[in-house]
């Protein structure tokens, strides 16, 4: 066995199975040791009634005192048991379980594990897992591994898939220096991995984790060195000497540009007609004007004869930009070109487009990633943008360096990080901040409510619709699922639908959705057809509808605060007042803490940097990730001391260089792997 063999290879893994695997991004074993648990399950020593926590899993010893027997319910079978202690009871039930009746007798004493709650009055558990007192003893102390699932595949196939291969032996050699090891405290590698697969105490997998959000920052960081100093010598072939159009357009906007906005694109027009190509990053919270730094950048490339591209995360997005360029280039009469390059067109299409890329009759480029595909080949590409993209991959600017363009490079994102944070993740770009919003904007007015609220809602959304608005409400699922309890947007959409006015029109969009079919939901919101759109957080980047005024998103507590500011930040855009309601499914009172934070303020970088105040380090089953920057293990806020180690620990291995000797010949290796695979696939 080898990490690079198929998981086929693995004993109960057929080409079914596999499949399903697939669908996780699991191809070889490595990709399945490094298929993380996303938390893990403590089986607690059992305790008496009188220590029930609430709202919480609890593990509690009782006896049975009364059996109650199977009853139909419609179409259920429920079975309910009596049972308790010597001071209190309990009442449990189980839905269409009728084969559980044969385990319980009155008399014995039974562990069960689950979530109480009071029901008409009495303290009851719904469902709860059932143990006998030995069972249970076998259990207690674990931590179980929960892992990302998909629809078919179990936690428990994929428990013993991991399995397998950490039994084997067969995993990797270490690849850290041992004096980079000991001077950061490292666990070694493959203790590392199996580890946190099947810890056996929580401070092991403290420390196991560790290693692991060490090596990744660190061979990110080390790469990033790398970028940097392959792209710091690149020549400037290009100039710029005309910027009568881009000059024109910016007099003629309907607004001034904000100073923030205005000291952005001079940074990218010095960049531009400097000595070497730019690479620099414009950071600037949701709604503070990007897209129009972007246009100038592209039109003040045209306008001198060079192609521009702008590459974008969804169809949805890049055919929005590409309509923002046609609407310019009408209305003030621009000689620009702008073409639209997406997955989702015809092959037809396609290689219409691509032509006309390929003679030069397009200058103004905008698509998804299919921009930068092998079978696309440039005139004079000068400049290539990304939108909410985060990072231009390295193999990207590689494909393009041997097709024999190495153009200047502008990546454009709202992630609100520190700035401390932000020279480390982007080491290898230039930074400008737009910390300045357009002074029209109206601050939108935000509510966090429970879901008895939600009738109130809809009725305002009723309201503001039949003043000529929009909105949108946000549900984290697409459908139905065993596995977690929230809204799913099919189910919401049907519901939302006949509670509003008939003269509403409703429709839903998720990720599972072809494009076009997407993108055709997405025309009809942005032309008023659909009034009210039941999404997924599929909206959260970038799409721009001012008309918009109402952000309803439902299982608030479900998400990272920046997700929800970046969600918010779809309404406000225009110039009336908007709102949004954070709906919470859950009452917890840290959960209604944390959403308060997005109450009390509209501004990203304090957001995310309360937010983290507010987890603290501490939180760590179930290490929830902020949904910023998503390293495969590490989080950037709540990791921030280990990013820290690994940067000084880049630093050091800078200076020097990485000697060429046999304690780093792995750590070379493992470098020019994670330039190859990681850094590319990393959504950064
Ligand atoms: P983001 O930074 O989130 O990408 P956009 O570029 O989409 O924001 O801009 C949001 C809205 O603000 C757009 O409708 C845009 O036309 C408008 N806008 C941009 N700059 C200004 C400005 N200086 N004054 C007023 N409105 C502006
Ligand atoms: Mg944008």
């Amino acid at each position: 066995m080898k990490l690079t063999d198929s998981i086929t290879t693995l004993k109960g893994i057929g080409d079914k199975t596999a499949a399903l695997f697939h669908k996780l991004n699991i191809y070889t074993l490595e990709d399945l040791v490094r298929h993380y648990p996303r938390d893990y399950e403590e089986y607690e020593a059992p305790v008496g009634i009188r220590f029930v926590k609430k709202e919480q899993i609890n593990s509690l010893r009782v006896t049975i005192k009364r059996v109650e027997g199977v009853k139909r319910v419609r179409n259920l079978q429920i079975l309910s048991v009596v049972a308790g202690d010597s001071e209190n009871s309990i009442f449990l039930t189980w839905f269409n379980m009728p084969y559980l009746k044969s385990k319980l007798r009155s008399g014995e004493t039974i562990i069960v594990r689950g979530i109480p709650s009071m029901k008409n009055g009495r303290l009851t558990m719904e469902q709860p897992e059932l143990f006998l007192e030995g069972e249970y003893q076998k259990k207690q102390g674990l931590l179980l591994p929960k892992y990302p699932l998909t629809k078919g595949l179990t936690n428990n196939a994929i428990c013993k898939a991991v399995r397998q291969v950490v039994d084997s032996g067969v995993l990797e050699r270490e690849f850290l220096p041992l004096s980079i090891r000991k001077e950061n405290e490292l666990a070694e590698y493959n203790y590392a991995i199996s580890t946190i697969h099947f810890p056996e105490k929580k401070e092991d997998l403290v420390f196991a984790r560790k290693r692991l959000v060490f090596d990744e920052f660190f061979l990110f960081i080390v790469s990033l060195r790398n970028l940097k100093e392959g792209t710091e010598k690149i020549e400037n072939n290009f100039s710029f000497p005309k910027c009568e159009m881009t000059q024109e357009l910016l007099e003629k906007l309907p607004f001034r540009l904000t100073n923030a906005q205005m000291g952005a694109w001079n940074d990218v027009k010095e960049n531009m007609n400097s000595s070497y190509v730019m690479s620099r990053l414009i950071q600037g919270d949701v709604g503070s004007g990007k897209t129009i730094v972007a246009a100038l950048a592209l039109m003040y490339a045209a306008e001198n004869g060079y192609q521009g591209a702008m590459m974008a995360p969804t169809e949805v997005l890049a055919r929005q930009h590409y309509e923002y360029f046609m609407e310019l280039k009408e209305q003030y009469q621009l000689d620009i070109h702008p073409i639209l390059l997406t997955g989702s067109m015809t092959a037809k299409q396609k290689r219409m487009a691509r032509e006309r890329i390929e003679m030069g009759m397009a200058d103004i480029v905008i698509g998804t990633h299919t921009l930068f595909q092998e079978s696309v080949a440039y005139d004079n590409l000068a400049l290539v943008i990304t939108d909410e993209q985060h990072r231009f991959g390295v193999r990207q600017r590689e494909m393009l360096m041997e097709k024999g363009t190495c153009p200047h490079v502008l990546v454009m994102s709202a992630t609100p990080i520190p700035r401390t944070l932000a020279i480390i993740i982007y080491g290898d770009l230039d930074i400008s901040v737009i910390d300045e919003l357009p002074s029209n904007r109206i601050p939108i007015k935000n509510c966090v409510v429970n879901t008895s609220y939600r009738e109130k809602a809809y009725q305002f959304i009723a309201d503001e619709v039949h003043k000529g608005h929009q909105a949108y409400v946000i549900c984290p699922m697409v459908e139905e699922s065993e596995n977690m309890e929230a809204e799913n947007v099919i189910d919401y959409e049907k519901m939302l639908q006949s509670k509003l006015p008939s003269d509403i029109t409703t429709e839903c969009l998720h990720g599972k959705m072809k494009p076009g079919a997407k993108n055709d939901i997405m025309e009809r919101f942005a032309a008023n057809e659909i009034q009210v759109l039941v999404s997924t957080t599929v909206v959260e980047v970038g799409v721009n509808v001012p008309n918009a005024t109402v952000m309803m998103v439902e299982n608030a507590e479900l998400f990272g605060l920046a997700q929800l500011h970046q969600l918010r930040g779809r309404v406000g855009r225009g110039s009336a007042q908007s709102y949004c309601i954070f709906v919470s499914g859950s009452d917890k009172k840290d959960t209604k803490k944390r959403l308060e934070i997005l109450n009390k303020s509209n501004d990203g970088f304090f957001i995310s940097s309360e937010d983290l105040k507010l987890r603290g380090p501490g939180d760590l089953f179930g290490f929830r990730q902020s949904g910023l920057l998503e390293f495969k293990i590490g989080d950037i806020f709540t990791d921030a001391a280990i990013l820290q180690a690994a940067s000084d620990a880049a630093n050091e291995l800078g200076e020097q260089g990485i000697p060429d000797t046999e304690e780093y010949a792995e750590l070379k290796k493992k470098i020019d792997s994670f330039m190859e695979q990681d850094l590319t696939t990393l959504s950064l």
